[in-house]
């Protein structure tokens, strides 16, 4: 029984250099710096419809530098402060495995969530084509592009530091584009 689910597009973004100030690695809540536009941006999506699922690389673990633990609670503080502000973000997705990793449990040859793989962002596309082919992620790495690239769907450049806001606007100018085409 209830109401339906429509299926939304989704926008993906990068954490690190994307939505936020690159951490290079440290996970002091007080030093987490959003980037210009991000809660615009977010509550810009929300309102169009579109879910917002970030997907990060966090080698740190892998690295020893942090744990599985600190990483969630920081995820869990970011989702926490763009809601005090309006803008909404529907999961966080990590990877915390790499290849030649100090820490062996995070030990993973080519692992199929780490950037450029497109793992974490297969799992949240949604299965209607034309609800795909409006989905896109914004990311500040060639890293970032390849994985989308890879996934099937549009990827957006963004440099660090931008108005986060108006990379969202292009995006889904892009996307828009693209399904009136089909
Ligand atoms: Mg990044």
């Amino acid at each position: 029984m209830g109401i339906p689910t429509v299926p939304k597009p989704i926008a993906f973004f990068d954490r690190d250099g994307t939505l936020i100030e690159d951490q290079c690695y440290h996970f002091d809540l007080s030093r987490l710096a959003w980037m210009p536009g991000a809660f615009e941006a977010l509550r810009h999506l929300r309102a169009a419809g579109w879910r917002s699922v970030v997907v990060t690389n966090q080698s740190a673990v892998a690295r020893g530098y942090s744990s599985e633990a600190e990483v969630e609670r920081f995820n869990h503080e970011m989702v926490k402060e763009a809601a005090q502000t309006g803008a909404f973000i529907d999961v966080i997705e990590y990877c915390p495995y790499m290849a030649e990793a100090p820490v062996l449990r995070y030990r993973r040859h080519n692992h199929p969530d780490r950037k450029p793989n497109p793992g974490m962002i297969l799992k949240h596309l949604p299965a209607d084509p034309k609800t795909r082919s409006r989905s896109f992620l914004i990311g500040d790495k060639r890293s970032d592009i390849r994985a989308v690239t890879a996934a099937g769907i549009t990827g957006h450049l963004y440099t660090p530091g931008d108005d986060l806001m108006r990379s969202v606007r292009q995006a889904i100018a892009q996307v828009s584009a693209k399904s009136d085409d089909g």
